[in-house]
């Protein structure tokens, strides 16, 4: 072993399975047959497959730490069911944190001259519906969660308006990009609980620049989105454009004296009259040439100028005068900007990184040891680097697993996975692995009554509750680190901190702690003292346990 061993987890299994073949009372192991469960019931093939077991491990290690896992996979294609049953002797529980995947977004401020619009990285569960990440924001951002729309966007354009059928998984593997719109704006929209999108009409602006007569630039942003009432004015879709594109006027006219006192985007407590003001004073400098940009109603892209119709600025005309709605009730428009700006002044895309923004995380800080055990039993389907050979498809599928544990041993050996493990990537002929990092969130376990009754699959004898006798302690991070344990000894009735050299008393309740790493339970059975183990009736499972 030398000195490289770091992981007192995999020394403990090294450790245990030596002592196990040194003092393992089969001599001659002979050949076992593995057959498939085949529709048998669980009790009669786990009993075949511990009897299996049993017939090449016989050890004072098997009788009082073994256990049984049942395992099922589940072929996505052909639906065959495979059941195994196999002993283990240390529980390995997932830590929850360690299932969150990150998924990076944008954050679209509809009046972007209040906060720039940001790019955030969210950590969620990857099965978190879309509202849970909208949830999240709102938190985060201090919106109210009906202002905000997730939509998914590709070469600048809106690809998928309807999103809430996606999670956080399907999402990262979408091949767009996720944007959160705020949608609503206090000072140009109707309150909030009068502002029902269903009964409004989208307005999907696509932002490009006329180069020349007759013709247009490709996107140079995304698209920007506001809602408005059917019965409202031409006017007010060129305020709610101007809501969304004042900062970037703002940003190209900085430097004209007479415009920047126009467009003041320092306003505190801006209303829907300033907004007003400031645009008609806009317009009021600039004939239609020479405004900064222009609003067309396009009826063919590739017509030109005779393809597009100017939206005016008009207080008489109604939207529903103007558009002939369809049943998705959307307009799609293009915002198009002067010729004589340059469109980098405008600053379209600017985002700023959200990290130094307080992520309010919807897990909690710490977990229960039984959010572990949950988390251990709940099916996955296997990512496509670990696929599963199904026999009946002769083809390596992605199948659903699900872990259950059928039985525990006398000593029960609760290994926390605080590693994540390392993970051997390749870009072309280059490999490399992954830097590690270790989860240090709190696990709350119990000292005395750790109750298994409700995960414990198979029949049992004697109830599976526990009282820990000894953890396994690990401070700092990967790599380095140091080894401390707490041990009870049953005889004082005395729990010890063992650190290096030194032993000092350990006070009871102070046993749980974000370092533990391995924890070491003792089943209840008649005997409540802590006296030393006797073995006369061993942990694993007996023919008396399946009666
Ligand atoms: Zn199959």
């Amino acid at each position: 072993m030398g000195y490289n061993q770091q992981d007192t987890q995999e020394f403990l299994s090294y450790l245990l399975d030596g002592i196990h073949e040194d003092l393992n009372r089969v001599k001659h192991k002979p050949y076992v047959e593995v057959k498939e469960a085949e529709g048998r019931p669980d009790e009669v093939f786990a009993m075949e497959s511990w009897t299996n077991h049993l017939k090449r491990n016989r050890s004072i290690i098997v009788d009082l730490m073994h256990g049984q896992y049942k395992s099922k996979l589940i072929c996505p294609d052909c639906q065959k069911v495979s059941i195994t049953f196999d002993p283990f002797s240390t529980l390995s529980l997932p830590i929850p944190i360690q299932r969150m995947i990150t998924l990076p977004l944008y954050f679209i401020f509809k009046d972007s001259s209040l906060h720039s619009h940001l790019k955030i990285n969210l950590n969620l569960m990857p099965n978190a519906p879309v509202s849970e990440i909208l949830q999240q924001l709102s938190r985060m951002l201090k919106l109210p969660v009906e202002a905000l729309e997730l939509k998914i966007l590709r070469d600048h354009q809106i690809i998928e308006h309807d999103t809430s059928r996606y999670d956080v998984k399907s999402l990262k593997e979408h091949e767009g990009i996720p944007f959160v719109y705020q949608i609503h704006t206090p000072y140009i929209d109707p309150p909030l609980d009068k502002f029902n999108v269903r009964k409004l009409v989208r307005v999907e602006l696509i932002i490009n620049q006329k180069l020349k007569k007759n013709a247009y630039s490709e996107p140079k942003s995304f698209h920007r989105m506001f809602y408005i009432s059917q019965e409202q004015t031409l006017k007010h879709l060129h305020l709610q454009a101007f809501t969304i594109m004042r900062v970037h006027v703002a940003n190209f006219v900085n430097n004209e004296e007479e415009l920047r006192k126009k467009i003041d985007i320092s306003i505190e407590g801006m209303t829907h009259s300033i907004l007003e003001k400031q645009y008609e004073d806009v317009l009021s400098l600039s004939q239609v040439d020479l405004l900064p940009y222009n609003i067309y109603f396009v009826t063919n892209p590739d017509g030109g100028d005779e393809g597009r119709v100017l939206i005016p600025y008009s207080a008489d005309k109604k939207i529903s005068d103007t558009f002939t709605l369809d049943s998705n009730r959307e307009i799609v428009l293009e915002l198009t900007i002067n010729p004589r700006i340059r469109s980098e002044y405008l600053k379209l895309n600017k985002c700023k990184e959200a990290d130094s923004l307080p992520q309010m995380m919807s897990e909690p800080k710490s977990y229960n040891i039984y959010d572990c055990f949950n988390l251990f039993i709940t099916p996955e389907v296997l990512d496509k680097d670990n696929t599963w050979y199904c026999s009946n498809c002769k083809d390596h599928k992605q199948a659903t697993k699900t872990m259950e544990i059928y039985t525990t041993p006398k000593i029960l050996i609760i290994h926390l996975k605080r590693f994540r493990t390392n993970r051997v990537s390749s870009i072309g002929s280059f490999f490399y692995t992954s830097s590690s990092s270790k989860i240090t969130s709190l696990i709350e376990y119990p000292v005395v009554g750790l109750d298994l009754r409700n995960y414990v699959l198979g029949k049992y004898e004697k109830e599976p509750i526990y009282d820990l006798f000894a953890i396994s302690n690990h401070y700092g991070g990967m790599g380095g680190g140091h080894y401390t344990a707490y041990a009870k000894n049953p005889k004082k009735n005395a729990w010890y901190d063992f650190n290096d050299s030194m032993v000092s008393r350990q006070n009871p309740d102070e046993l749980v702690t974000s370092a533990a790493y391995v924890l070491f339970y003792r089943r209840r059975d008649d005997d409540m003292s802590m006296s030393p183990i006797e073995v006369k009736n061993g942990g694993g499972p007996t023919q008396k346990d399946y009666a």
